[in-house]
């Protein structure tokens, strides 16, 4: 069983109670983790608060601390990466990837300037600078598919425009960031960054809390409308990186036996439960059954298993609830007729969440596994005849997180791509290297408000202040 406790002023912060984290490969009680009642949730914000002036002060302090912060997850990789798969399933190198990788973000924003702008110059005539305010306590909170890279997109520039934070993970994957709290006692000033955990209601207990004056929210768009919905009582500063059904639209001069292997882990890598994953693919009828053909082989030809094991390249589906979702989406599609060209039922009756890399054809639009985000391992290949129609289809939902256009003309590529509304839209690739800090991040319409990384981000953390004289 792993110990893990709650971090608030650099101390260890006890919970008013405790609960089960499961790992999903082997159905068993890992740790219990701490529960943050609303008594804690109030030392946490006090002990941010506090923090706050003297953090905020010093700018040179800040850059420091971050690439200590960043220095310090890497020596501890080892430790926390076992962590990571215990709680939420994915592989080894994939958990070492995801923290290792997501110092990148500390050290990048340890780097970026945020300089004020100075409209009217320093003369006879006067000075009128724009400057940037950070906000205070930054509320930071985070879903289970990333927990520990989706929290650092967050923490490292909340902290480097001199906020400071209250950090909650998913009551489903709360270890790592518990333990990453924990090791940052001795790097960061007491109460720079606080991380508490629970079940929820804890989540909208700290959006109702009138402590912090922006919320960073990673998670569904359903519980984003509850974030908004709160933060407009006092106007709490939002950003909301929230679902997606993101598209993958293949056009006729595309080889599926050159695209297969890039767009099968587009949409399965981390078993699917990725923002950004390709979550329906549609591609012209005359090649709708090479490209199937081709994903199915590599589907088949997948290492499904557990994640702490040597060679697993998918774990287990992350928890009960997502499992029972995308197992519910795939066998009401198959219902409907359509036709699992791989996988397509869940892998063996143990008590592992195994749900091998599902591909679905003989299906189309208005079946819920095409319209709705299943956030897992199951994608529906969708046959479509004229172009026109595959994008209308593909701008044809609520969200527009991300996308990708297949074609061996990029020129032309680049025409559709300017055609899909989505905050990103990648040629030939969908989610590989696109991850990057100084890259912004963001969805348009039910996939979220405002943008995590580059210097988008960075602002993002801030407010305007004008300082003027004439
Ligand atoms: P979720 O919305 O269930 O939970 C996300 C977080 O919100 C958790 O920490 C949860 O405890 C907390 N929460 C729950 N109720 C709350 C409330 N009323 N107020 C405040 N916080 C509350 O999402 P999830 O199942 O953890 O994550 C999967 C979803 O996240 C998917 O829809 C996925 O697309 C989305 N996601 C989006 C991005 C992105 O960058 N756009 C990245 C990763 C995941």
């Amino acid at each position: 069983m792993f110990d893990s406790t709650m971090t608030a002023g650099g101390l260890p912060l006890p919970g008013s109670g405790a609960y089960d984290v499961v790992n999903p490969a082997t159905g068993l009680v890992v740790a219990r983790a701490p529960a943050c009642g609303p008594a804690e949730l109030d030392a946490a914000m006090a002990a941010a608060q506090a923090a706050f002036p003297a953090w905020s002060a010093d700018e040179k302090a800040r850059r420091a601390a971050l690439h200590e912060t960043a220095d310090a997850i890497v020596a501890a990789v080892d430790r926390l990466a076992p962590l990571l798969t215990a709680e939420q399933g994915k592989p080894g190198y994939e958990a070492r990837g995801e923290i290792a990788g997501a110092c990148a973000w500390l050290r990048y924003y340890a780097d970026l300037d945020l300089p004020a702008e100075t409209l009217l110059q320093d003369d006879e005539n006067g000075r009128i600078a724009v400057m940037r305010r950070p906000f205070g306590v930054v509320a930071a909170i985070a879903p289970w598919n990333f927990p520990v890279a989706l929290a650092l997109w967050k923490v490292a520039p909340a902290l480097r425009a001199g906020n400071t934070v209250v950090l909650k993970p998913s009551p489903y994957t709360p270890l790592t960031t518990l333990a990453i709290g924990e090791l940052l006692r001795e790097v960061l000033p007491p109460g720079v960054l606080n991380v508490v955990s629970g079940p929820d209601p804890l989540g909208a207990w700290i959006t109702a809390h009138r402590t912090p004056r922006r919320i960073s929210f990673t998670g569904s768009t359903e519980t984003g409308t509850k974030v908004m919905t709160a933060a407009s009582a006092d106007f709490k500063r939002i950003s909301l990186e929230l679902g997606g059904n993101d598209p993958a639209i293949v056009l006729d001069d595309a080889d599926p036996a050159k695209i297969a292997e890039a767009l099968f882990w587009g949409a399965f890598r981390n078993n699917g439960q990725f923002c950004m994953a390709v979550k329906r693919v549609y591609v012209p009828a005359a090649l709708h059954g090479e490209l199937v053909e081709a994903l199915a082989a590599r589907a088949l030809a997948t290492r499904v298993g557990d994640g702490a094991a040597e060679g697993t390249e998918l774990g287990p589906v992350s928890n009960r609830r997502q499992y029972d979702r995308v197992a519910g989406l795939v066998a009401d599609a198959l219902g409907r007729g359509a036709v699992a060209a791989a996988g397509g039922a869940p892998a063996g009756d143990g008590p592992g969440l195994f749900f091998p890399p599902t591909i679905l054809t003989g299906l189309s639009d208005g079946v819920p596994i095409v319209d709705e985000e299943q956030f897992g391992p199951a994608l529906p290949v969708v046959a479509y005849d004229r172009l026109d129609d595959a994008i209308d289809r593909a701008n044809g939902t609520p969200y527009g997180l991300t996308a990708s256009v297949w074609s061996a003309d990029t020129d032309r590529a680049a025409q559709v791509a300017a055609r899909v509304d989505a905050g990103q839209v990648w040629i030939n690739t969908h989610g590989r290297g696109a991850l990057r800090p100084d890259v912004p991040f963001g969805g348009h319409k039910s996939s979220g408000i405002g943008l995590e990384n580059g210097r988008w981000g960075l602002e993002s953390f801030s407010e305007i202040q004008v300082v003027g004289r004439l």
